[in-house]
């Protein structure tokens, strides 16, 4: 609970900082269950953050103005979990009996969401943090028959992510061929964290002080081929999650 002394102080700071021009120009992918009136709502008490038991949630700068202090994801950084994690088995379980963000949020800015697989994946279009999209010209399993990482990875597999797209005949295919169906998609973010196809793993050839882990070099040679056949201007990493509009 916050206490009305609290409540008067932020809501005054909340008042300051809406005075400041936003410059931030950046996407902003805000918590699952974000309302559409959010930033009416937040009161930037960062409890949100404090609660995500993953370290998902990050507050944004002073520099974004009128925006700062509130929550947001950078799923290249930490992806969303859905407070949710996977066991030995490799299923997932709830960590909460609720989505924690939402949990806490005193003021209802972010609504609370039970932590059901079944509740996420009926995904209303409030809960959605965004929607990823999938640049086959660059993703190695449609490009080099390999990879399969965001399909393994997307906590709502077989729904959000699926293997080979519907109605769609692919000639030779023996691997997975990862499918969006933005219906299901709630933009968690996973599958851009784990997608291999990054840019730092592009220059590591030619700036040696980039260090690649394991799980990097394994797709090193192939990452390189396809940035560099793919020129200027592909948007990285192959799937990335564009904002709720
Ligand atoms: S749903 Fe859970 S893991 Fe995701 S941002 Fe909220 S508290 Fe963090
Ligand atoms: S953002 Fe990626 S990992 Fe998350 S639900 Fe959508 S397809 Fe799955
Ligand atoms: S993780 Fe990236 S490269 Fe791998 S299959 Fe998915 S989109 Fe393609």
């Amino acid at each position: 609970m916050i206490s009305r002394r609290d409540f008067l102080k932020r809501s005054i700071s909340v008042w300051f900082l809406s005075l400041i021009p936003v410059n931030f120009q950046g996407p902003v992918l805000r918590p699952p269950g974000a309302r559409r009136d959010f930033l009416a709502r937040c009161i930037r008490c960062g409890q949100c953050i404090e609660a995500c038991p993953y370290d998902s949630l990050r507050a944004l700068d002073v520099t974004s103005g009128g925006l700062a202090h509130t929550p947001y994801i950078d799923p290249l950084k930490t992806p969303c979990y859905l407070c949710q994690q996977r066991g030995p088995d490799g299923k997932d379980r709830p960590v909460s009996h609720w989505l924690r963000c939402g949990e806490v949020c005193p003021t209802g800015a972010i609504r609370k969401i039970r932590n059901d697989k079944e509740v996420l994946a009926r995904v209303p279009y409030e809960m959605k943090i965004g929607t990823s999209v999938l640049d086959r010209r660059i993703c190695l399993a449609w490009q080099y028959d390999s990879c399969g990482e965001c399909y393994y990875n997307c906590p709502l597999r077989d729904k959000a992510l699926r293997d080979y797209p519907p109605n769609e005949v692919i000639e030779g295919a023996t691997g997975i061929r990862p499918y969006v169906d933005p219906e299901f998609c709630i933009g968690c973010g996973m599958c851009n964290y784990v997608c291999p196809v990054k840019e730092h793993i592009a220059r590591s050839m030619m700036d040696r002080s980039i260090k690649l882990t394991w799980f990097e070099e394994r797709y090193a040679a192939m990452v390189r081929n396809l940035i560099g056949s793919a020129g200027k201007g592909v948007r990285l990493p192959a799937i990335r999650v564009t904002m709720r509009i």
